[in-house]
């Protein structure tokens, strides 16, 4: 009998995939499931794999067109007239009672094509046992499908069989190869080499396919690849994101200079964007790739702020990941989800990753939504741990009640920050970037009691000073310009609106005082101020 392995499928990701699934294919596993979108890139994967192996030939069914010859996908002649050998069971059957000795069963468009399909899948499996237990059956199954999530596409029964396997994209080394080919093809001036160099970074994370139609695209729009083509790629990748639905590309217009206060967490920040803006010699010199930050804390003082201002500072993309849309409405949906959205992550890294709202992730509701969330977090945790790609995670939390202490354990994130209510220096500094940015035309109104106003918007969030400011400027235009007062006087507006607030400490007076002790348990660093005992905080011990 052959052996196989028969554990739960695991998705490999590998540098040199085809050698991988030679390997497998040598051991007689009897499914390897391509996740690929790229038909023609699953194809040459396949013949390539065939070359090297002592298979013969290649039998490849899909859904348009039944049984086909895999070189042309001219439908095979013999099936043209016996339109029962289109559908899969019936070319499953076929493949049961044929011979099989040293074939590739290609089987296309998996996914539709399995999905509520029990005699399909009854005979797929007929047939993976088959190759598994008789000796004389010598062949190895294919299914190519885009969906990644084995789990909605094959019953659990059928798992042990399939080894699953997302070939990566392409290299810089492959990419570059591309762009040489373009610049063969088209003359040397159609690529200058800076553009080309920069292009080589933009592409990655994008499929060969989609590579080739970009440069494809900028050749054909002006003769040459130039400078402004990045643009294209830009645009690539934000289809890419919205696609995907769970990730939002974020524009931002905020920069570290918009942020009040906080200013531990803005120099630490700060270190690590020079690490980030030069990851190779970083890496020469012995340092690791940022893995990211958790900001948690109260509501409206900067945590979101933060998180894009990180993105202009860093000079890079800003992807925000719903935690909210990622828990799917089904069992396992929501870890393919997370996986995808990971995943898109670093494919169009380096990046800045948002995860807003980081309690959703771990918060569970009800006991199996309890066991989802947990599994949900563990995935993210883990991915962190391993990613290598520059994919600089930026979690924001208000409700911490629930922060795992898992958070805290070395290799996941690089640090976590506690953000309160601003202190009396702060407050002044974010009244200072509120008023600034309005009136920044009318030097003369900036004439405000600053510290007056700082006194009397104790316990106020960054939120709360931002909409004091807002609104006593909108009620200086209306009285300006209905005639009201010729020269209205903000400093009495300001005043008056601030003691019309009620400050989201007070709101939030219970909360705040549990938060307060989770964090000194925790000891979380502050974001504001250093504190010895912080910096002397015992990090994850736990489990
Ligand atoms: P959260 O901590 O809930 O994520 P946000 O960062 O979204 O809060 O803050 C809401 C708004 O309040 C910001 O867009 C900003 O205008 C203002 N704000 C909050 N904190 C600060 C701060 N430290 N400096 C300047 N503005 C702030």
């Amino acid at each position: 009998m052959k052996k196989i392995r028969s554990d739960r499928p695991q998705t490999k990701k590998t540098d040199d995939p085809e050698r991988e699934i030679g390997s497998y294919v040598e051991s007689h596993y009897p499914i390897i499931f391509l996740a690929t979108l790229e038909e023609e890139h699953a194809d040459r994967m396949i013949a390539n794999i065939l070359a090297r192996s002592q298979r013969r030939s290649i039998l490849e069914w899909n859904m348009a067109r039944g049984c086909v010859c895999f070189d042309t996908k001219a439908p095979l002649s013999t099936y043209v007239d016996q339109p029962e050998y289109r559908d899969l069971p019936d070319t499953l059957n076929n493949w049961l009672n044929q011979e099989l000795d040293g074939h590739f069963l290609v089987i296309k468009d998996a996914y539709l094509a399995l999905r509520d399909n029990p005699l399909a899948v009854a005979r797929l499996k007929a047939l993976a046992n088959k190759i598994v237990h008789d000796d004389s059956t010598y062949a190895t199954i294919f299914l190519v499908a885009s969906q990644s999530n084995v789990s909605s596409i094959v019953p659990p029964d059928l798992e042990k069989f399939i080894t699953i396997f997302e070939p990566p994209p392409p290299s810089e080394k492959d990419i570059k190869r591309l762009i040489d080919q373009y610049a063969r093809q088209y003359g040397r001036d159609s690529v200058n080499d800076r553009t080309a160099a920069r292009l080589v970074t933009e592409l990655r994370g994008l499929s060969s396919y989609e590579i080739t139609r970009l440069l494809n695209r900028g050749i054909q729009l002006d003769g040459a690849i130039k400078e402004d083509d990045i643009e294209l790629v830009r645009d690539a990748k934000r289809q890419i994101i919205k696609k995907g639905g769970i990730l939002e590309m974020v524009e931002v217009s905020e920069t570290v200079r918009d942020i009040g206060g906080l200013k531990e967490l803005k120099k630490w920040l700060r270190s690590k964007r020079i690490v980030m803006s030069d990851l190779s010699g970083a890496r020469e010199y012995g340092v690791e790739p940022p893995k990211g930050v958790v900001i948690v804390g109260m509501p409206g003082c900067g945590k979101s702020l933060t998180a894009k201002a990180t993105s202009t500072m860093f000079k890079l993309p800003l992807l925000r990941l719903d935690v909210g849309a990622v828990m799917g409405k089904y069992v396992g949906e929501s870890e393919a989800n997370m996986r995808r959205a990971l995943r898109l992550a670093e494919d169009v890294s380096p990046c800045v990753l948002w995860v807003d709202e980081l309690e959703k992730a771990f918060a569970g509701t009800g006991s199996s939504g309890h066991e989802i969330t947990r599994r949900l977090f563990g995935n993210f945790l883990t991915w962190m741990q391993e990613k290598t790609t520059p994919v600089f995670v930026v979690a924001t939390a208000n409700d911490v009640s629930s922060l795992p202490p898992e958070l805290l354990r070395k290799g996941r994130f690089d640090d976590i920050f506690y953000v309160d209510f601003p202190d009396g220096k702060e407050r002044g500094e974010i009244l200072g970037v509120h008023l600034k940015k309005r009136l920044q035309k009318r030097k003369q109104d900036l004439e405000i009691d600053i510290p007056k106003l700082v006194r009397d918007t104790e316990g106020f969030s960054g939120a709360d000073l931002e909409s004091v400011v807002k609104d006593a400027i909108e009620q200086a235009f209306v009285e300006q310009t209905s005639g009201e007062k010729r020269q209205p006087d903000l400093n009495l507006l300001l005043l008056r609106l601030a003691k019309d607030t009620v400050p989201m400490a007070k709101v939030m007076e219970k909360k705040k005082e549990e938060y307060d002790t989770k964090f000194r348990e925790m000891g979380i660093k502050s974001a504001s101020r250093r504190i010895r005992r912080a910096d002397k905080r015992v990090r994850g011990p736990v489990h």
